[in-house]
Order: structure tokens, then C-alpha cells, then sequence
């Protein structure tokens, strides 16, 4: 397609990307970032559960999915994979519960969805990490696992008919669809990069497998630093997009997600020249709306 992007490789950006990386304070951000609930638990299942439905709550305004979230948790209790394994008294707990399109029993059934395939098979890394090695690619084996947890919860898995709730269908996406599933790739990087004190390295897949969780902010800082020419955030712009940043480090290449993601979120990149929101923008020597300008109408640059 005329889309393709002939992205290569370009050492100054390298330089720039890693820059941001260094320079994220990620224990700042990460108190605006859902992941920070995952590391309350030191239980590799109780991390699984709270991942996957902390991922499952983080679309919309950041402010609004932290706060959801951590009420929800405080109704869970505090070991989440034994109150999964109740789903009638899981769906008394979380009776009361109003997230957006979510009640409590959308949650409820996710979580004795995912607990059981734990039940099964020990840990949903295994389950995931055995799909993989049945040759699966990452889409693929998502697809089995998202069909498994969303059966065994009772989440229904026809079509929407008018009249009906949207919660059960978005609370556990469906990776056959055109959709960039950006929650479930939030959830698949939180589980497999290496630990870095963001993500948390649990499973047993090798990281070059994942791809970035798209959603609006990498979607036009992407798009600023030429990374993709596609105007939709889909599965095929996030794959496009991995693969570029495959170029700047083959084994890991979601590694930048996180501190491109929070800079997005931070300038709240406006995706034009904007002399107030691009200030102190660390992209900014590579971002289109900027380079073809000159440097002297530059705001403040801090290069690197
Ligand atoms: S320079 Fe401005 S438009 Fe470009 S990526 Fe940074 S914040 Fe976004």
C-alpha cells in the first residue's frame, strides 16, 4: 500500500529516543499510569488478575481510570485471585460498582474468566506462553486466550445487538477485530518486558513478540516523528509502528513506549507547531511540524 512507511534507521533519533527514556521520571509517572496497581502485589497471580483488569479500565481520562481503578481494587480485596474464584460472591462485591460503560459484574466475570484459565492451566503466562510456542503469532494466541477467559466468565461473545450494554463486550477486546487492542497490548507489556520498574517481566515471551500499546498519544507522536503516515489507530498502524521502532532496538522494541506515551501526555502533543505545548518537547528536533522550519523560531530547546 502507498501508506508503507520506508522508515530507517537514523542514529540522531536514536540518540533522542533513548534521551526520552533516560529522562522520563518514571516513579512520578507512574502515579498516572495504571500499571502503579500492579505493583502492590507480590502474588504472579494477584499480578496477572490486576493487570489484566487495570488494563481493561484504562481508556478515557487518566485522572478518572486511576481513581476507578483503585476503588474497584478496594472492593476486590486484597487478594484478588481468591475473590475470583467466586463469581457470585465477587458480583456481591462489586454490585455497586460504575465505570463508564463497566458495572461490577463486567469486571466480576473478567476476573473469574482469567482466574480460571489460571485454574487450568497455573498461571495465564503459561496458557499464553504455550499458545505461543504452538506457533501462534502474538494476535493469534491473544485471540485464544481472550476466547478462553471471556467463556469461562460468562462474557458473552456474539455481536452487539441494539439495546444492549456495551461493558461486556469492551471490557475484554476482541484481537480478531481492525482495532490497535491497546489495553491488551498495555497488559501484554506490563507482563512480558523486563522488569524495569514499569513493567514487570512475569511471563516467559520473548519481548521482540510484543506491539506497542497504540492509543491516541503514540499515535500522533508516531506520526510527528514520521513513524507511520496511517491516520487510523489500528492494529496494522501499531504493527507499523513497532517495526520501526524494531530499528532501534530489535529485542525490545516497546521499550519506548512508556516514555513516549507519557510525553505525549504531557506536552498533550498538539500535533502542529505550538510554541506553548512543544516547549521543552524532547522530540522536537524530530518532529515534523518543527524540522522544516529552522531553528530559529525554536521555543527554548533543550537538545541532547
Ligand atoms: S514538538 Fe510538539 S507537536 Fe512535535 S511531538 Fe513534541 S509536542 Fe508534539
Amino acid at each position: 500500500m502507498s501508506h508503507h512507511t520506508r522508515a530507517r534507521y537514523d542514529a540522531a533519533l536514536h540518540a533522542t529516543l533513548e534521551k526520552v527514556r533516560r529522562d522520563v521520571h518514571a516513579s512520578d509517572r507512574l502515579l498516572r499510569d495504571p500499571v502503579q496497581f500492579v505493583h502492590r502485589y507480590v502474588n504472579p497471580l494477584d499480578q496477572e488478575l490486576v493487570a489484566l483488569v487495570a488494563s481493561a479500565m484504562a481508556f478515557g481520562n487518566v485522572t478518572s481510570i486511576v481513581q476507578k481503578t483503585e476503588l474497584l481494587l478496594g472492593e476486590v480485596g486484597s487478594s484478588p485471585h481468591r475473590s475470583a474464584s467466586s463469581l457470585t460472591k465477587l458480583q456481591a462485591q462489586l454490585k455497586g460498582f460504575r465505570h463508564r460503560v463497566y458495572v461490577g459484574d463486567d469486571l466480576a466475570r473478567l476476573l473469574v474468566g482469567a482466574r480460571a484459565v489460571q485454574a487450568q492451566y497455573r498461571t495465564i503466562g503459561d496458557r499464553f506462553s504455550s499458545l505461543m510456542s504452538e506457533g501462534s503469532d502474538l494476535r493469534r494466541a491473544l485471540t485464544t486466550l481472550c476466547d478462553e477467559i471471556r467463556e469461562a466468565g460468562g462474557l458473552p461473545s456474539d455481536t452487539l445487538k441494539v439495546g444492549d450494554r456495551r461493558g461486556p463486550k469492551h471490557v475484554l477486546a476482541d484481537p480478531r477485530g481492525a482495532g490497535a487492542n491497546k489495553r491488551l497490548m498495555l497488559f501484554l507489556r506490563w507482563m512480558i518486558r523486563p522488569r524495569d520498574g514499569t513493567d514487570l517481566g512475569l511471563w516467559p515471551i520473548d519481548p521482540k513478540a510484543l506491539v506497542i500499546p497504540l492509543d491516541t498519544h503514540i499515535h500522533k507522536v508516531a506520526m510527528n516523528l514520521g513513524f507511520t503516515t496511517r491516520t487510523q489507530v489500528s492494529w496494522q498502524t501499531a504493527v507499523e509502528v513497532t517495526d520501526v521502532l524494531r530499528l532501534y532496538d530489535p529485542a525490545d522494541p516497546v521499550k519506548y513506549d512508556f516514555s513516549l506515551c507519557h510525553m505525549g501526555m504531557l506536552q498533550r502533543c498538539p500535533s502542529r507547531r505550538d510554541a506553548r505545548r512543544c516547549e521543552g518537547c524532547g522530540l522536537i528536533n524530530h518532529c515534523r511540524h518543527w524540522k522544516s522550519h529552522g531553528r530559529a523560531k525554536l521555543p527554548l530547546l533543550s537538545d541532547g
